[in-house]
């Protein structure tokens, strides 16, 4: 690094989301640790500072969409809708950060460019775009899982001469589509929310789709403040049971499989979930569909019958029927009116896995086979290089001045998804190897800033300045990952999961597919055995391995 640290801290906290807001709020108020944290954006937020696109919300509903470590906060806020939306979210997070006086510690508009471990002084030594130059015995990521947006490299992108715009960094001033010819790139997550919204207004609505998508309707409302008062009666309960669940959510676990039962029986199931909506369908209806090819494909041809059934034009609705993926090998998705926004006048289906763009020029789109799509706004929902990229943007290097992007070049390794062996006193909330993006996100973070503030008391109480993941401990981890992910149906798609969207990005499914509650449990354990698989020293004495 170019000069010395010019500030010495406890901890150093990158990125001002959920996990940020946390972190903070743990180390600096509870622990009373010297805490700086730095955000890249101008406000606290997060994924929901910078995600402002037309119909942007969480898929969790929302009484379980919040932080759950202070009581008064839980029962005083008021959701309005069933699942939180986007400007609902991000008055929540500034609301959290207000009550709690965060931000004097926060440097906005600041990113964090590196970050060296100094094996002398056994600390980490960490320079921003803004010129800080700070030190730190604690490196606490809250980066995000999906915060680098990609924007395929599509020949002649540049060279279009209307507006474009990716989903994940939406202008805060919003974009009027009245009129307009849109066309729009991606059916994920972050597409199947934004075209019914934006066909209201648009002159024309393109859809450019590469893979169909199974999608669940959302069922989205104003929520029932009867069921809300119920929830804040039981709110210890409630959130005790998403702890120990798979997904982070306290739905009942569907106990029979899909295959124990009639075909009335099955269909009369699926038609409850499908009515009560949102990822009950998944989690509620049956317990092998992630599991089993053949219940899985029960709960697949569901679905194709639905969207024939919605879409009046039998020839669009072949094209938006899955056929190359089971059911929730990506990440299952959640609508309002999806499929029906394709009885509209105004919106056009296009199959671009059949006949792909071959360029954007000036005036809009055109495909191989030379058919040219006129427009005046794209919008790219294409998606994130998921839970490394934002890491591999960081100039990261450990011990021995090793580089984190030289160490995961092959795909992430990491022991519990939360540390690396070889970058001591480094954390990663909702790290590749945890159950992050397969769980109700609050309730990961939280389990992570809990046991990253459990270890670092521990540290602080022992004197102890050194704590690291043990190389072997590291193996069995990621080994054990990907055995459970062989045993579902992640396999059999080509997700964000994968690192699949991204040219030339190893194939190695990168979440830890388990469950929050069995997660947890290991977590715990190794936690009661001393840190079992992480060596912890004094500077100055040889490391003490407490790995088997
Ligand atoms: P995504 O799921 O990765 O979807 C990206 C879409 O763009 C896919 O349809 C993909 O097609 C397409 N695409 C990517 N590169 C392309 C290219 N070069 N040419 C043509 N099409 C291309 O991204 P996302 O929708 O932003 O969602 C990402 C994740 O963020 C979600 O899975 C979810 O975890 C989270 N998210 C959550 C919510 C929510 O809670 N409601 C909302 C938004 C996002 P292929 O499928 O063929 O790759």
């Amino acid at each position: 690094m170019a000069s010395s640290p010019t500030r010495e801290l406890d901890a150093v906290v990158l990125g001002a989301g959920f996990a940020g807001l946390h972190t903070n709020y743990a180390l600096r108020d509870q622990m009373g640790l010297d805490v700086q944290v730095y955000e890249a954006g101008d406000g606290v937020g997060g994924t929901w500072y910078w995600n402002r696109y037309p119909g942007a919300r969480c898929d969790s509903e929302s009484y379980m969409y919040c932080f759950s470590f202070n009581k008064e906060l839980m029962q005083q806020w008021e959701w309005s809708g069933k699942y939180p939306e986007q400007p609902e979210i991000l008055r929540y997070l500034n609301h959290v950060a207000d009550r709690f006086d965060l931000r004097r510690n926060i440097q906005f508009n600041t990113r964090v460019t590196a970050a060296h471990w100094n094996d002398e002084t056994a600390r980490w030594e960490i320079e921003t775009d803004q010129g800080d130059r700070v030190s730190a015995k604690y490196l606490i990521t809250g980066i995000g899982c999906l915060s680098s947006a990609n924007v395929p490299n599509i020949t002649g992108r540049d060279t279009f001469a209307g507006q474009s715009y990716h989903t994940g960094a939406w202008p805060h001033e919003g974009v009027d589509f009245s009129g307009k010819r849109v066309g729009v790139i991606g059916t994920g997550s972050s597409g199947v929310q934004s075209i019914p919204v934006i066909a209201q207004t648009a002159g024309h609505l393109t859809v450019f789709q590469r893979t169909p998508q199974y999608t669940i309707p959302a069922r989205h409302g104003n929520v029932d403040k009867a069921f809300l008062d119920e929830v804040k009666k039981n709110y210890d309960e409630i959130y005790e049971k998403a702890r120990q669940s798979t997904g982070g959510l306290p739905y009942d676990a569907a106990e029979r499989s899909a295959l124990e039962v009639t075909d009335e029986e099955r269909t009369a199931v699926y038609e409850d979930a499908w009515n009560q909506g949102g990822f009950k369908f998944l989690f509620g209806s049956f317990s092998d569909i992630s599991l089993d090819r053949r219940a899985n494909d029960t709960a697949s041809e569901f679905i194709r019958a639905k969207i024939r059934e919605i879409v009046k034009d039998p020839d669009v609705a072949e094209k938006l029927v899955p056929v190359d993926h089971p059911f929730s090998s990506k990440r299952p998705l959640i609508d309002t009116n999806y499929f029906d926004t394709y009885n509209r006048d105004n919106v056009t289906l296009v199959d671009i896995r059949h006949n792909p763009i071959a360029e954007i020029n000036p005036t809009g789109i055109k495909l191989e086979d030379g058919a040219q799509h006129d427009l005046d706004i794209i919008v790219f929902a294409t998606g994130f290089d998921a839970m490394t990229g934002t890491f591999n943007k960081i100039d990261i290097q450990g011990k021995g001045g090793e580089k984190l992007r030289d160490k995961w070049a092959a795909g992430p390794l990491t022991y519990l998804g939360v540390s690396v062996a070889g970058y001591p006193n480094l954390f990663m909330i909702t790290g590749p190897g945890s159950p992050s993006v397969l769980s109700n996100m609050p309730v990961s973070i939280e389990q992570h800033v809990e046991w990253i503030t459990g270890a670092i008391k521990h540290m602080e109480a022992n004197g102890l300045d050194v704590m690291e993941a043990d190389a072997q401990a590291e193996v069995e981890w990621v080994d054990h990952v990907n055995e459970l992910a062989s045993q579902t149906m992640f396999m059999l798609a080509d997700s964000w999961y994968l690192g699949a969207n991204i040219p030339g990005k190893p194939r190695v499914f990168m979440p830890y597919p388990g469950g929050v509650g069995a997660y947890r449990e290991k977590c715990d354990e190794v936690t009661a055995a001393g840190y079992e698989g992480f060596h912890l020293s004094t500077s100055q004495e040889p490391a003490t391995a407490t790995a088997d």
